[in-house]
């Protein structure tokens, strides 16, 4: 087997989030915390009553002022959508608590714990939507539920993510569970948006970053959008093709997800990123309803595609998918052999590395360096990015609403990259920068 084989080397003793915040790291949180929310609403706004167009809603809200706008046009408060709410997330809560499911392990925390999980999502989705597609055929349920409380389902999915995230804080300063693995930056706005607590949880099992990564937010993800496919039938006799395909993209993705549920509790959400407002608001209230920008937009203002542009769209994403799983897989399987295995028929070629925790023991991992990990250093965004972008194309290039998540993914992923690197050059020192001179590309080799 081809490996190069690296021995000892000095090693930092801490290697999670950054220490010190920075202004800029405090005025960024702030304008994130207030700004993201606000443009949240936008969107809805601008789908519901300025036709899809994000610039008459922002030139309405220029024109009335901030404050008359937000009366007159942002969201309103319903009992029926926030009881739905509650009984929503009392139901995931349920699945995830009580539905079997494998146990496994996430990555090594910098304070040295190595977490248990128990991967019960597949279950839990096949279950949800069992029940919702159940009782629709059976005419229980009006499957355009969803859709047409909307409105009131934003104000209680806001409402939970803000009360969500204030508690998280609370916790993580008073009762942490882990707490050698708490950050404290100094400020009180950065801890508030990046967290404080990396693995807050009831007990030994009961992993808050993991129940409301996936459930509440991912769960409802692929449920909206049967919703809003109802709903565009409803409201104008047909599903159109450009409704099904991205339908069929965003269950592929989240099928993807909970399928590999165990993979995920060794990814950045879970291995690295802290609790706070960034993930606690972002998944359960900004995942579900931004990410299903592109059916809520069609249901509404349909758009009809030829057979070539939906055959050429498909074959895109589909190839982005291909591209995102097999680098995730590469990564996991290459590392779960310790490097004895074969990529695309090749023995794999890796950087054994070193690190430490901060109790002072050293660790061993190895960095791949062939396969998809070898062509650039995060082959998995490039798919990801292909299969957004498609995602976003059947909705036409008229409107800006739909492409807003392509954007949002492109800023993210590029961000992640840099965040990545900077925590890998600090736990692996010297071997990152060797792996970096190695595979020097980030996305496509050549190009960036
Ligand atoms: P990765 O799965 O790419 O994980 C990066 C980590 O992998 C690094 O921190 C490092 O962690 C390890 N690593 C880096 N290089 C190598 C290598 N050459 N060999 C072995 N291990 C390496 O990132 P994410 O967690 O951000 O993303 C996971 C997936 O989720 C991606 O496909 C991404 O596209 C997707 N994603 C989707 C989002 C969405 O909203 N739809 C949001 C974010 C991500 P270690 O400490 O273990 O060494």
């Amino acid at each position: 087997m081809s490996a190069t084989t690296v021995t000892e080397a000095t090693m930092p003793t801490s290697w999670g989030r950054a220490g010190k915040a920075t202004w800029f790291n405090t005025f960024s949180s702030l304008a994130l915390i207030t700004g993201v929310p606000c443009l949240l609403h936008i969107n809805w706004i601008a789908l519901e009553q300025f036709d899809g167009s994000i610039t008459a809603a922002l030139g309405a809200a220029f024109k009335e002022g901030p404050i008359t706008f937000a009366f007159r046009h942002f969201p309103e408060f319903t009992m029926a959508s926030t009881l739905g709410y509650v009984a929503w997330l009392l139901f995931q809560a349920a699945l995830y608590s009580f539905l079997p499911g494998p146990g496994c392990y996430g990555q090594r925390t910098p304070g040295g714990h190595l977490l248990k999980y128990f991967a019960n999502g597949l279950l839990a989705w096949t279950v949800t939507h069992g029940m919702y597609i159940a009782a629709s055929y059976m005419g229980l349920v009006d499957p355009a539920i969803i859709a047409k409380h909307w409105e009131g389902m934003l104000v209680a999915v806001n409402v939970y993510g803000f009360v969500l995230a204030i508690v998280s804080q609370l916790k993580g300063n008073f009762f942490p569970s882990y707490p050698e693995d708490c950050k404290f930056s100094g400020s009180l706005l950065f801890d508030f948006w990046g967290g404080v607590e990396l693995n807050p949880r009831f007990g030994e099992f009961w992993d808050w970053k993991f129940f409301h990564n996936g459930r509440p937010g991912i769960v409802a993800w692929s449920l909206i959008d049967l919703s809003y496919a109802a709903y565009q039938y409803q409201l104008h006799g047909h599903v159109t093709t450009s409704m099904m395909i991205v339908t069929l993209f965003h269950t592929i993705y989240v099928v993807d997800f909970f399928y590999n549920e165990d993979w995920y509790t060794r990814t950045i959400d879970i291995s690295h990123d802290h609790f706070g407002f960034m993930l606690a608001w972002g998944d359960t209230t900004f995942l579900p309803t931004f990410y299903t920008l592109q059916t809520q937009y069609l249901a509404r203002y349909p758009t009809y595609l030829t057979r070539t542009q939906s055959l050429a769209i498909l074959a895109f994403g589909l190839s982005g998918y291909f591209i995102f799983r097999s680098a995730n897989f590469q990564r996991d399987h290459v590392r779960a052999h310790d490097g004895n295995t074969n990529l695309w028929g090749k023995p794999a070629e890796v950087i054994r590395v070193k690190y430490q925790t901060s109790d002072g023991k050293t660790h061993n991992s190895l960095l791949l360096t062939s396969g998809w990990w070898g062509f650039s250093r995060h082959a998995n965004y490039l798919g990801d990015l292909m299969l957004t972008w498609s995602m976003c194309a059947v909705c036409g290039f008229t409107h800006f609403i739909p492409w807003s998540y392509f954007f949002y993914m492109s800023i993210l992923l590029y961000h992640r990259s840099i965040r990545d690197d900077a925590r890998c050059r600090t736990k692996y020192g010297k071997h990152w920068d060797e792996y970096c001179r190695k595979v020097p590309y980030v996305f496509v080799p050549g190009v960036i």
